[in-house]
């Protein structure tokens, strides 16, 4: 640990994520800058264990800050899940010459990253790289930005054809266990009605919501649904169960599924990315090991694995209030 560092790996794990190339592209740029080598791991922690690396220099991630996906691709590894794994995983990386590690994903990824630190004493430091923005430690997660985008811009089409035909669609986006995508796309695509996993406001309150709407005149509506919503019923279900009590309604589902990593990383994206990969390779080389790095308040911070794995990141009660009072 006291040895200095002159070569740093990068991997991308979990689900992939716009701007996990933005984020790859600083690491790179950052180790040029400080005068550090620079190791492109492929295929996550899979490619750590079967010594998939690639030595990465400025020119290597060229034109690579717009394109949605990571060039180093991602995979879910079982094999890490094992000490015996990791082990490899540690001979791979010292064989290499490598003395840190940064991993980019989600809480799986920094969970496996602490075991690392745990039974080797090797310095990692994570970038939070994930859709769901479902991480503390963090305002917000690369490539959260971009999805609401995504998902803000079809709703709007998928609206022209609710107005149109007098419809009720409900809509499901991404977070198992998170309901941020469908909140702030909820508030900011207009939608009747928002259900997420954190407040199971249950099938009596929908009913309530659809009735007050058509009694209001409204002759379109709009539910967004989160993937991991608790109520009891997936999507389909849900429009079954409305459609029983209300025949008149045409009711139509849509779920968004992959689209929504899909694409360009918005510019917000893009800038997130390069601060936490700048600030990841500066946390590696002051010899900080066990942290992400992220942004709060706009100011670059850093967490522990820990808290950033076990603490939620709360939903916010002021935009649960704003889609209350806006969708009347
Ligand atoms: P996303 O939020 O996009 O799903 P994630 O990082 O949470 O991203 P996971 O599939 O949960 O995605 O984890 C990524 C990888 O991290 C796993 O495939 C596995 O290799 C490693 N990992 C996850 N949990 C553990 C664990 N308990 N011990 C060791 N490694 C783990």
């Amino acid at each position: 640990m006291n040895e200095p560092i002159k070569k740093i790996a990068v991997l991308t794990s979990g689900g992939d994520a716009p701007g996990m190339n933005a984020a790859i592209r600083a690491v790179v740029r950052a180790c040029t800058y400080y005068r550090v080598d620079c190791i492109g791991v492929y295929r996550g922690y899979q490619g750590l264990i079967e010594g998939d690396f690639e030595m990465l220099s400025a020119r290597h991630v060229s034109n690579i800050i717009n394109k949605g996906g990571t060039i180093l691709k991602s995979a879910r590894s079982e094999e890490f899940k094992t000490v015996e794994g990791r082990a490899k995983a540690y001979e791979n990386l010292k064989k290499a010459g490598v003395g840190a590690l940064v991993i980019i994903g989600g809480d799986g990824t920094f969970t496996g990253g602490l075991k690392f630190i745990e039974e080797f004493n090797f310095p990692v430091v994570g970038i939070p790289g994930t859709i769901d923005n479902d991480i503390y430690g963090t305002d917000n997660t690369i490539g959260y930005d971009t999805a609401l985008n995504t998902v803000v811009e079809v709703i709007d089409k998928i609206r022209d054809t609710a107005s149109s035909h007098n419809r009720l669609f409900f809509i499901e986006v991404m977070g198992r266990d998170a309901g941020f995508i469908a909140l702030n796309t909820g508030i900011g695509a207009g939608a009747e009605e928002i259900l997420i996993p954190e407040k199971n406001l249950g099938l009596d309150r929908l009913v309530e919501s659809l009735d007050k709407s058509r009694e209001k005149g409204k002759t379109s509506s709009i539910v967004v649904v989160s993937e991991g919503d608790k109520i009891g019923k997936n999507v389909f279900e849900l429009a079954d169960y409305i459609k029983e009590k209300y025949p008149f309604y045409d009711i139509r589902v849509s779920v968004l599924g992959h689209m929504q990593r899909g694409g360009s990383p918005s510019c917000y994206d893009r800038v997130l990315a390069s601060r936490l990969g700048v600030a990841a390779v500066e946390a590696l080389l002051d010899r900080t090991s066990g942290v992400m790095v992220g942004v709060t308040n706009n100011e670059v911070t850093s967490v522990g694995f820990n808290k950033a794995i076990k603490m939620n990141h709360d939903i916010n009660e002021e935009l649960l209030k704003v889609a209350e009072i806006t969708s009347v």
